[in-house]
């Protein structure tokens, strides 16, 4: 029984290697991969292009199961987060962000996270456990097949829970069968990976999967960066601006990468900031996101005012760049970026919200 394998968390290649592991053709592995995350089945008795043998066999050597739905916020602009709880017991947490055509899927890698970054609510909270393929491409599963008639997914970042970089195979795994054809066909432009600076494994990441990626930068100088993004100080802003330059490809075989810049009330928005970022950024091509900061129980930081935010924006834009402000999505339901902690009776605490049990 312990031996049995989550099936929903492999990739075509892996399915392959095992079905012929198991004795059988590998071609079966595109009719599984098809049926678990294109039909949304998760059980084999269902897939009825296997023979009843088959079927039978792999029950004895095999399950598909995702992670279980323990709560459901909606906020009154859409936004739905959903509080989902691993075999361990951990909890975790993903957001659906509707806007316009789009539905954007916001999943976690990891439960917690060890980086503790002054500004976020999940580094507060310190390192839990990585999540498995199955943990991390069954939040996508469950956004698309929880419900029927659910509107499909067409865009994932990787900026919930975690670190993604730091639970490397797992998220490629995951990542190879969200942009398999066969399983849900996401472009390399769907997908964006976001990290606060794993040079190493970005230089990886080259080599494994085809994803757009974006970088938690946050400050224009080591000496702030250092503070409040830890990791920093092991791979510090040169080291990593090369890395991004490094992902790019010589010919820019990819357009750019995102940074992401968090503007945080006297601690990185002002005009020397947004100067240093001008001259740090000049070579790099690159689209800046501004996210204001997002307060939650226990920081002492603070979001500037909107007209420090304004003039941060418009002084990149007069300097050529592309800088577009994110806008502050879930507030409402402790979605926003920063603010999932996986923590039943903290999200419980605001009004607005709508929660009722699904599963
Ligand atoms: N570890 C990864 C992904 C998780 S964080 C990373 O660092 O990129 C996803 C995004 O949310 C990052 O840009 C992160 O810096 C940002 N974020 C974290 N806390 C926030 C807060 N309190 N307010 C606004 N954005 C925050």
């Amino acid at each position: 029984m312990q031996n049995k394998k989550n099936l929903l968390g492999y990739s075509l290649e892996s399915l392959k290697d095992f079905f012929t592991d198991i004795g059988e053709q590998s071609y079966r592995a595109k009719q599984v991969l098809k049926w678990i995350h294109q039909k949304g089945v998760l059980d084999f008795s269902e897939m009825t292009d296997l023979n009843k043998d088959l079927r039978n066999k792999l029950n004895n050597h095999a399950f598909i199961k995702p992670p279980q739905i323990e709560e459901e916020f909606i906020s009154n602009e859409g936004t739905k987060k959903y509080l989902l709880k691993l075999d361990s017991g951990s909890m975790i947490e993903m957001v659906i962000i509707p806007e316009g055509k789009r539905r954007t899927l916001c999943i976690s890698s990891q439960a917690g996270c060890a980086l503790a970054c002054t500004f976020c609510a999940t580094g507060a909270q310190g390192f839990d456990q990585n999540l498995n393929s199955s943990e991390i491409i069954g939040q996508l599963w469950l956004a698309n097949f929880n419900k029927k008639n659910n509107k499909l997914i067409t865009n994932v970042v990787f900026m919930g829970m975690g670190e993604p970089l730091l639970n490397f195979d797992a998220v490629i795994e995951s990542a190879k069968i969200m942009k398999d054809q066969l399983g849900y066909g996401l472009s390399r432009k769907r997908i964006t990976i976001s990290t606060a600076g794993i040079v190493p494994n970005i230089k990886k990441l080259n080599n494994y999967v085809d994803v757009s990626l974006a970088i938690s930068l946050h400050a224009s100088n080591d000496v702030l960066r250092d503070e409040i993004v830890p990791i920093n100080k092991k791979y510090p802003i040169e080291k990593l601006l090369n890395a991004c330059q490094d992902y790019l490809g010589k010919e820019n075989k990819r357009k750019h990468v995102t940074i992401e810049y968090i503007l945080i009330k006297n601690v990185n928005d002002s005009l020397e900031d947004a100067k240093g970022l001008v001259k740090l950024l000049s070579k790099l091509p690159c689209k800046i996101n501004l996210i204001p900061f997002n307060s939650f129980n226990g920081s002492n930081y603070e979001r500037p005012c909107n007209k420090t935010i304004n003039d941060f924006k418009s002084f990149l834009i007069n300097k050529g760049f592309i800088a577009t402000l994110r806008t502050t999505r879930g507030d409402g339901v402790d979605a926003a970026c920063g603010q999932l902690v996986g923590n039943l009776t903290k999200s419980i605490k605001g009004k607005k919200l709508i929660s009722h049990k699904t599963i």
